[in-house]
């Protein structure tokens, strides 16, 4: 299994950029986010907790997020692999994760950062939020609080992935093109 963590901060271009590499190594794209939506959605238990955290832009606990994430990865398991889009985003996430892969004889492959400056992240997430329909989107205020939580608590996985010699770092500037070419050119070595 080939299993990617795919990293960087709100509006770096994860959600785009996995609908390539889903396609090219045929792997399952699961994020934690979408999921959240779907089930804000549909009105599920799970949505209705989740939406009083993401519409402040903080994040959900993480054991709601875990649970999740097992269930997803659970449907799945005959994949390819998986790209995983917004988890983990703090340590305990991460360990949780590898525990997971692990008790299906797999690991992470690689945690592939997308990286952006936060300037160019404002103005793509203001934009986006002009057609998203996203509460968080919409708002700098909450916008700025996303990435500040990004540095803040999840940055630190960029030393968890490195000490594993797992880290990778693609500049997030670009054509959509050009930054698919960049990926691929990552994923081709592992
Ligand atoms: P995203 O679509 O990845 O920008 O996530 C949108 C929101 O969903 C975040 O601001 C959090 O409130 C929540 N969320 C997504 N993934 C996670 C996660 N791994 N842990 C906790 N909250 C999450």
């Amino acid at each position: 299994m080939k299993n990617l963590v795919l990293f960087g901060p709100p509006g770096a271009g994860k959600g785009t950029q996995a609908a390539f590499l889903k396609e090219t190594y045929n792997l399952v794209h699961i994020s934690t986010g979408d999921v959240f939506r779907y089930n804000i959605k549909n009105e599920t238990k799970l949505g209705v907790l989740a939406k009083s955290f993401m519409d402040k832009g903080e994040l959900v606990p993480d054991q709601v997020t875990i649970d999740m994430l097992n269930a997803e990865v659970g449907k799945n398991l005959d994949s390819n692999g998986f790209i995983f889009d917004g988890f983990p985003r703090n340590t305990l996430q991460a360990d949780a994760l590898e525990v997971l892969l692990q008790s299906h004889e797999t690991e992470v492959s690689a945690m592939i950062a997308l990286e952006v400056d936060d300037n160019v992240l404002v103005q793509r997430l203001l934009k986006r939020g002009e057609t998203s329909g996203r509460p968080d989107d919409a708002n700098e205020v909450v916008v700025r609080n996303r990435i500040k939580i990004y540095y803040g608590e999840t940055a630190v996985l960029k030393s968890y992935y490195s000490d594993k010699n797992k880290y990778y770092g693609v500049d997030g500037v670009g054509s959509v093109e050009d930054i698919t070419v960049r990926l691929n050119a990552v994923i081709n070595t592992l």
